[in-house]
């Protein structure tokens, strides 16, 4: 799993030799839940994906929930017969699982997942649905991405970051000088659930006016087109320079801004990364919300606001870091 990366300056006598994990030497498998899909990937150790899949259930069903987990896990892991052979698979150094919702490691429990539609569910269970060797490792959606956004940087992993996750729902991890900051009761960054100003819509979790009802992908795609939602066409449409959709694209992002302004002004982070599936309409999605986002006094000079690096995937790759960050929190791929 390690490989000789050279020598380290001398501090007077011989020159200490480093060494480097190689990247392809194991690999993680990681699974995303969303409300109504599970998605999943195999990814080696710089986060490369080299396997994918996704696997719906039934809405608010929780058997249907773990069985699409086993599933979705049982397709991923290493074909043991390949190694050895041409096309030798590396072994697996663990499963991580993302969750839409609070992730309470102290009561062992999923809670407030108000996307999923269902009651509390004990961490274990989802354990049981994993279908494979060693204790799978869980973490909300929004965290698991800012861990692996940290991960994945080149520069410097010790710099704060806050990771805005877009999907079904919003959530925010935070990353303060290279620790995820998960709050005392692991409820940092609910940012989704935070009202913003004049917004009237009755949010899943029972408030009104909540961010993520006007800045999920769900609400982008409304927007786009409420009969049917499609993100590839609303990316294919933004890349042709469709009018409507350029207009779309701004009127989400006026929403969007309103409630990252919150994001900015609470945590004071030097870079904003937006991530998730809505990353797939890249640049024209960011230019859109940096000028929504205007200037002001409060924010001058602004973060630094940037697509994430882990594509759209982000969250399924959250996850697949997991065991990578629990074995080494300090170490650099
Ligand atoms: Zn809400």
């Amino acid at each position: 799993m390690v490989e000789p990366s050279g020598y380290a300056a001398s501090s007077g006598g011989r020159k200490p030799r480093r060494f480097r994990f190689r990247p392809g030497g194991a690999c993680t498998i990681g699974i995303a839940v969303h409300p109504e899909r599970v998605e999943a990937v195999r990814a080696d150790l710089d986060l490369n994906v080299l396997d994918t899949c996704e696997v719906p259930f039934g809405r608010s069903d929780q058997e249907a929930l773990m069985a699409a987990v086993g599933e979705a896990c049982e397709r991923l892991v290493p074909d043991i017969r390949g190694v050895g052979s041409a096309r030798a698979v590396p072994p697996l150094a663990g499963v991580g699982v993302s969750l839409p919702g609070i992730v309470d490691e102290e009561r062992g429990l999923l809670t407030e997942a108000p996307n999923l539609l269902l009651d509390e569910i004990p961490l274990e269970v989802f354990s049981n649905a994993v279908r494979c060797e060693g204790p799978a490792l869980f973490e909300n959606e929004a965290n698991a991405a800012a861990l692996a956004e940290s991960w994945a940087a080149v520069s410097d992993r010790r710099e704060s970051l806050a990771f805005v996750s877009v999907s079904e729902g919003v959530g925010v991890g935070v990353m303060l000088e290279g620790s995820l900051y998960r709050g005392a009761r692991y409820r940092a960054g609910e940012f989704g659930h935070v009202p913003i100003p004049g917004a009237r819509r009755r949010c899943n979790c029972g408030s009104i006016g909540c961010w993520e009802r006007y800045a999920s992908q769900t609400a982008l795609l409304r927007l786009w087109n409420a009969r049917r939602p499609d993100l590839d066409g609303l990316v294919s449409a933004v890349n042709t320079g469709q009018v409507r959709a350029a207009r779309v694209v701004r009127a989400y992002a006026a929403h969007f801004a309103m409630g990252l302004r919150n994001v900015i002004r609470c945590l004071d982070a030097p870079t904003v990364v937006i991530g998730g599936p809505v990353s797939a309409l890249g640049e024209p999605l960011v230019e859109a919300i940096r000028t929504a986002l205007g200037t002001s006094p409060m924010e001058s000079p602004p973060p630094r606001v940037t697509l994430s690096r882990l594509g759209t995937h982000a969250a399924a790759l959250g996850a697949a870091v997991l065991p990578w960050w629990r074995r080494f929190p300090c170490v650099s791929p």
